[in-house]
């Protein structure tokens, strides 16, 4: 799998580069250009042709920073589309895009548009634990312990496979499935605060490093690649010091525009 990087890190914002500004932008993850990974960030990123190759967009939770590309891809796409765009995510998530984003207010409800016989969005409604063929991909949705019903995702193909933490605090399941699974090549893990904001971490349900590193520690495997994501923009570079000194083996922190093969 090609994983390009739209988006990963917890809001946007604008930083200082070597020669310009740097745009840090929200997590969107496209998978081999066609099962988008959570739709922070997406039209910013991607040309129409792009934007019209994805068939599936996969959602770990409703929070607007995962969800907030998805309302002007499926505009863009609503005039001419051949197939329709499937949204896939459990049933909270769905009933909430459904309630407050999709409703006519706050944006049209193109489960209805361009009209009822063929809209242009789809839903595919996800049971935790569950697992389910996106694509050419397999995907397994597992809850994880974050301020909303959220699930992370283990994602494979034929070559291999990767785990997706999402939004979370410490949890379990995720860890004890990637153990049973020895084709794991890769693990991306939030951690959104710097440890000395644990209180606000705690409550916001996310990760400092100190527990970023405690939570890939239950995975048993120090071989693999972990890539960290989910930063807030104003915390990156603490956070990139504080876990460069827990000396994990093969970490690596995500930037929008580069592309990780799994
Ligand atoms: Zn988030
Ligand atoms: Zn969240």
């Amino acid at each position: 799998m090609r994983i390009r990087v739209l988006g990963c890190h917890g809001a946007d914002c604008l930083v200082d580069g070597q020669d310009r500004p740097i745009r840090q932008e929200s997590c969107g993850f496209l998978i081999d250009g066609s099962v988008l990974l959570d739709a922070g960030t997406i039209g910013a990123r991607l040309t129409l042709s792009e934007q019209r190759r994805i068939r599936f967009v996969l959602l770990s939770h409703l929070h607007f920073d995962h969800i907030k590309g998805l309302p002007t891809l499926v505009d863009n796409l609503a005039e001419d589309f051949s197939e329709p765009l499937i949204v896939a995510g459990t049933e909270p998530v769905i009933q909430g895009l459904r309630d407050h984003v999709f409703n006519d207010k706050v944006y049209p409800n193109f489960f209805k548009l361009p009209n009822r016989e063929q809209p242009v969005l789809h839903q595919l409604v996800l049971e935790p634990g569950k697992p389910v063929t996106i694509g050419h991909l397999e995907v397994m949705p597992v809850p994880v312990n974050h301020a909303v019903p959220t699930v992370g995702y283990v994602v494979k193909d034929r070559q291999g496979a990767f785990l997706y933490s999402g939004d979370t605090y410490q949890t379990e399941d995720i860890w004890s499935l990637g153990r049973m699974i020895p084709e794991l090549k890769a693990v991306f893990l939030e951690s959104s605060f710097p440890d000395e904001l644990g209180a606000l971490a705690k409550k916001s349900k996310h990760l400092t490093p100190s527990l970023f590193l405690k939570e890939f520690q239950k995975l048993e495997r120090p071989d693999l690649p972990l890539y960290a994501y989910h930063m807030k923009p104003e915390f990156r570079n603490r956070i990139e010091e504080q876990i460069s000194r827990l000396g994990i083996e093969r970490v690596a922190f995500l930037d929008e525009g580069q592309s990780i093969t799994v």
